[in-house]
């Protein structure tokens, strides 16, 4: 395998490789995204909308045209001994059955689980669960889940913003929150390595996602499973943090990434804000199975 030295500084040019769409919960189209990646100057973005493929196309089509170069990815929702995780999972093919039945699963736990959320807090707050579907932008093809429940409660004039239902009624400490059903983090890694691609633990070190993070015990089980990199370059992830992930990186000779985990105006990260450097994404790319779009 070629190893990429990782400079010990964010880097300050390349690509954003994070980046959600209204095919999960970000806000804008594929198209926007890969239009405000020329207007930022970045290297390339990658589309990466949880637990679906649904929004590659549209993506390709505008990479293509405005000669932006795109990674394809998705975020994927996984668990590892009750630890909550995301996993980036990079440039795989997305016919593979393997893959395709996992994400059948998930979106179908969440759409079960979103809605039993919806049921309990309606009898609080006056919102219906037509009301969260009406804020999935793409219909069955987008998949669902907390930020469209905190988006009816926005419509419903309960909470300013997404961010305010987040701190309320849909936040994981609330008493309405249920988790979603996951595969383990190490079915994921397994998953994505047969589907030809390569995954990332996304904010593996953020204190406000996770009470308890992944150890880095957990970490190294996953990298011996086929893990390719960390996400480092992260918002969520506190100065301590990213020397710890850094530091494991090293050892474990994982690569270093970072991504904004935009979603338009569903949070306020901005498009480009961390990234990735240039020589980790041709490794990505070298390592996938899929061409980049260039
Ligand atoms: P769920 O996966 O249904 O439990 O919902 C959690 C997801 O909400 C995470 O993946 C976050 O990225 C997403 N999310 C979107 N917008 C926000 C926001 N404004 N504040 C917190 N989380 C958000
Ligand atoms: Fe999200
Ligand atoms: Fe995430
Ligand atoms: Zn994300």
């Amino acid at each position: 395998m070629t190893r990429v030295a990782h400079a010990d500084t964010p880097p300050q040019s390349g690509w954003d490789i994070h980046c959600h769409t209204v095919y999960s919960d970000g806000t804008e189209t594929p198209e926007t995204l890969v239009a405000e990646a020329v207007r930022r100057g970045l290297h390339g973005v990658a589309i990466a909308d949880h637990d679906t493929t649904a929004g590659w196309q549209e993506a390709e089509q505008a990479a293509t045209r405005m000669s932006m170069p795109l990674l394809r990815g998705t975020e994927i929702t996984a668990v590892d001994d009750g630890v909550s995780v995301h996993m980036l999972g990079l440039q795989y093919d997305p016919e593979n059955e393997g893959i395709r039945e996992l994400f059948a699963m998930t979106r179908r736990a969440r759409l079960r689980r979103t809605r039993r959320m919806v049921e309990m807090i309606a009898k609080d707050y006056p919102i219906t669960w037509d009301d969260v579907l009406a804020q999935t932008k793409q219909g069955e093809r987008t998949t669902i889940g907390r930020p469209h429940i905190a988006d009816a409660l926005v419509a419903a004039g309960v909470y300013p913003t997404r961010s305010d239902a987040f701190a309320g009624a849909v936040s994981a400490s609330s008493r309405y929150y249920i988790p979603t059903p996951s595969p383990s983090a190490a079915d994921v890694v397994s998953a994505v390595s047969a589907a030809g691609g390569v995954s990332i633990v996304a904010h593996a070190g953020d204190p406000g996602r996770n009470r308890v993070l992944l150890s880095d015990t957990q970490i190294e089980r996953l990298a011996k499973a086929g893990l390719g990199g960390l996400e480092v370059w992260h918002r969520g992830n506190p100065l301590e943090q990213r020397e710890r992930l850094l530091t494991l990186a090293h050892r474990l000779d994982l690569l270093v990434t970072g991504g904004s985990d935009w979603h338009g105006a569903g949070k306020p990260n901005a498009l480009g804000e961390n990234l990735t450097a240039d020589a980790t994404v041709e490794e990505i790319i070298r390592r996938g199975c899929l061409p980049a779009i260039r």
